[in-house]
């Protein structure tokens, strides 16, 4: 199964990411980096749903997501 990292220090919660995700399982999380942004993030529950697809990583301009399969 895809398993999907983010380097939270580094978003700035722009929400690319959500918006290209075509499982639509990327939130903005409660949780504040030490930037002060909302930081982009998915649900242990819906990992399952990640097809590994990478579209979140390629569009992201700040590098923050990784991808393992
Ligand atoms: S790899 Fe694809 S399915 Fe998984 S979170 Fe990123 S965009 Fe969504
Ligand atoms: S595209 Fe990158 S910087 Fe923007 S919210 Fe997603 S992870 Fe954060």
């Amino acid at each position: 199964m895809p398993r999907v990292y983010f380097k939270e220090e580094n978003c700035k919660g722009c929400c690319l990411c959500i918006k290209t995700c075509p499982k639509k399982i990327i939130i903005i999380s409660d949780k504040l980096n030490n930037k002060g942004y909302h930081t982009a993030a998915i649900l242990e529950e819906n990992m399952k749903n990640c097809t590994g697809c990478a579209s979140c990583a390629r569009i992201c301009p700040d590098v923050v997501i990784k991808i393992e399969k």
